[in-house]
């Protein structure tokens, strides 16, 4: 059987998000946009390179999570005493001091959750590359949507600033390269939510619901929540 992996659905009906009129997506060449002709509102848009730089970026944000989890967060010195911890480390500390339900969520959402969300994604998009992208590619994505969701590095590093203005009058706090990293982290997570386009990911892995529409409903052929990324 021959199959073009690469071939978007050319009838795809949509519902514009800012006015709900149905109408039909026509395909969108690398680099441009498809708007709304009622309301403007974009209701998609074609990165010219959905793969390689969203890759690259997932990449460069494993490594600096990786970082950030194993250098020190910050350092405190006071009355001669002086500490640092990393973001683990301050966690285990609340698990011993009788906080593990605080310790199990920071270490969730500022780890777990963001190693899982990164794991996955370099996974999609090395493997959306093979000229036949596999279908359990599609599973994988609906598991990292599920995983960015519980990712929450920023609350954290919000929490930080916020403990690191009140205890400054008190002690010396010192940065640490893993306040940098988380921050740095920030940066990426977020560029790569911006340069990763799941519409061309679930355009790839389309043939999968050709051959078998039963097995692999829906999804394939269009975005899991039903309305186009801006
Ligand atoms: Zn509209």
């Amino acid at each position: 059987m021959l199959l073009n992996p690469a071939r978007r659905p050319n009838s795809e009906v949509i519902a514009c998000p800012g006015c709900d009129l149905l109408q039909r997506l026509p395909p969108v060449p690398p680099g441009g946009r498809a708007r709304c002709p009622r309301c403007g509102e974009v209701l998609a848009s074609s990165p010219r390179d959905p793969f390689d730089r969203p890759l690259a970026l997932s990449l460069a944000a494993a490594i600096t999570l990786v970082v950030a989890n194993t250098t020190p967060l910050m350092s405190l010195s006071a009355v001669g005493r002086h500490a640092d911890t990393t973001i683990l480390g301050g966690a285990l500390m609340m698990w011993t001091q009788g906080q593990p339900l605080t310790a199990a969520l920071v270490a969730f959402c500022t780890a777990l959750a963001p190693a899982a969300y990164l794991a996955l994604m370099c996974t999609v998009l090395i493997a959306v590359r093979r000229p036949l992208a596999p279908a359990w590619v599609g599973q994988l994505l609906r598991l990292a949507e599920h995983s960015h969701a519980w990712s929450l590095p920023e609350v954290m590093l919000l929490g930080i600033l916020v403990a690191l203005v009140k205890i400054a009058d008190l002690a010396t706090v010192e940065a640490g390269i893993g306040l940098y990293s988380t921050g740095t982290l920030l940066v990426l997570l977020a560029a790569l939510a911006v340069s990763f386009d799941p519409r061309a990911t679930w355009a790839r892995i389309a043939w999968a619901a050709e051959i078998d529409p039963q097995r692999s409903p829906g999804p394939s052929a269009q975005p899991p929540d039903g309305t186009p990324s801006p």
